[in-house]
């Protein structure tokens, strides 16, 4: 058994003043309401549309629990802060919804300033970018079309624009390569997941022979996942690359079942959290026992999927500190699995979202109603944060 234990909140939250660990507290009642969550987002996107100026009441609550900043500088702090307690950042530029090709450059470029403030910087050890941010999103649902065999090819300007996708991608890979710096292509929507996992497998193919440089991740909420897994890893290997991979359970459930319902396909959700919980677990198991050539990121709050991770590696001989493993959470949530993980000497990064207030919105109200109905998610959080109180005596019982 894995000498890791997750119940020590002196350990979770040594990171946070008293002063701190009360805003979270607050901050957690808040957002563990629903009506509130729906209400405050409402509110604050229309405050936002009419340029209010709502900044320095978001800045203090909402985006430092869960932000470093609005700049890579301004993220610093928070990094430092991560990296005195044995955990790494990953700058995680959290710009959505654009639309014109100017600001996917600009995306790209600021993705390309991220490799390039963790090149040599040991607490950021990995970066991280969403095709979304570099690509149309109509677009990559009509290049997912062809790799199904639904449209032939790409023509005209659609042709021209996906090159250019391209080519961002390639630029902010290369990048990654030349710094020698691993970065994590993140998963999205099933329908557009099929282009993304092609220009994944493409940069692999370009950047993981001599080590894992390019992750993929891959959504085990999907039925279809574990299989893709397996065959995406005989793929790596016949060709001599390093299959590198972040795994998660996926973010998108209720959207995906909404589709798949109003067009009339089958679902591409399993059936049940339970069985969720055994693919991800079984992508876990298989990752490690082909270690030899695979890298594997776990990017989750489960506690049992920690822990078994924990234990399988000590299991193998796998050493807690092996660069090819890599637990991962996103900060200001499962402090206790981050540093109680760190402090048991395990390879653990956090994401630390950034850019400008109005641009993260989405995110964050993202995690505020995944906070509310992920279940458990914010009763955990709170009750962790409550005994942490306790043992402070900040509060009796
Ligand atoms: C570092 C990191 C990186 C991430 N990157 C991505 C990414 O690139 N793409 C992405 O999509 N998500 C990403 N996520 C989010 C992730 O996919 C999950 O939504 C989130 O972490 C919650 O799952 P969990 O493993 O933490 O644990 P849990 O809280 O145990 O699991 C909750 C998850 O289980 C699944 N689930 C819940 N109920 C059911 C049900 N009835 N049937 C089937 N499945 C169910 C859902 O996926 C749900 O999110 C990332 C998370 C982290 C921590």
């Amino acid at each position: 058994m894995s000498q890791v234990s997750f119940e020590n909140t002196a350990i979770a939250f040594k990171g946070k003043d008293n002063a701190a660990l009360l805003n979270s507290y607050w901050l957690f009642r808040l957002i563990g309401n629903p009506t509130l969550v729906k209400l405050g987002g409402k509110m604050t996107n229309f405050a936002l549309k009419i340029n209010f100026p709502l900044g320095w009441a978001i800045k203090n609550n909402i985006f430092a629990q869960f932000c470093g900043g609005e700049t890579i500088e301004e993220c610093k702090q928070s990094a430092d802060r991560l990296a005195q307690y044995g955990i790494g950042t990953i700058l995680d530029y959290s710009v959505e919804g654009k639309e014109k090709e100017s600001d996917f450059d600009a995306t790209a470029d600021e993705i390309i300033r991220t490799i390039a403030a963790a090149e040599g910087n040991q607490t950021i050890p990995f970066c991280v970018f969403k095709v979304t941010g570099v690509a149309r999103f109509e677009l990559l649902e009509k290049q997912n079309e062809v790799i199904r065999g639904h449209v032939q090819a790409l023509t005209g300007a659609d042709l021209g624009e996906w090159e250019r996708v391209q080519d961002r991608v390639l630029r902010i890979c290369q990048a990654a390569y030349d710094a020698q710096q691993r970065i994590f292509i993140d998963a999205e929507d099933s329908w557009i997941q099929d282009a993304i996992d092609a220009l994944c497998h493409d940069m692999m193919e370009k950047f993981n022979h001599q080590a894992p440089i390019v992750y993929n991740t891959v959504q085990l909420y999907r039925h279809d996942r574990l299989e893709f897994l397996k065959n995406a890893h005989e793929w790596s290997r016949a060709k001599g690359l390093h299959y590198a991979v972040k795994l998660v359970r996926g973010a998108y459930m209720e959207k995906e079942a909404a589709r798949a319902l109003q067009m009339g396909y089958v679902n591409p959700i399993q059936p049940s959290k339970e069985a969720t919980d055994r693919d991800f677990n079984s992508g876990v198991l298989y990752c490690l026992d082909n270690i030899q050539d695979m890298a594997l990121c776990c990017g989750s709050h489960n506690e049992e999927s920690s822990m078994l991770l924990a234990q399988w590696m000590e299991e193998r001989g796998i050493a807690k500190n092996d660069p090819r493993v890599a637990f991962a959470q996103l900060f200001g949530m499962s402090d206790h699995i981050s540093y109680n993980l760190a402090d048991a000497g395990y390879q653990v990064v956090k994401y630390l979202p950034y850019g400008p207030i109005k641009e993260v919105m989405p995110y964050l109200l993202r995690r505020a109603q995944e906070n509310t109905s992920v279940k458990g998610q914010t009763s955990r959080e709170l009750s962790l944060i409550l005994k942490e109180r306790r043992r402070r005596k900040e509060i009796r019982d």
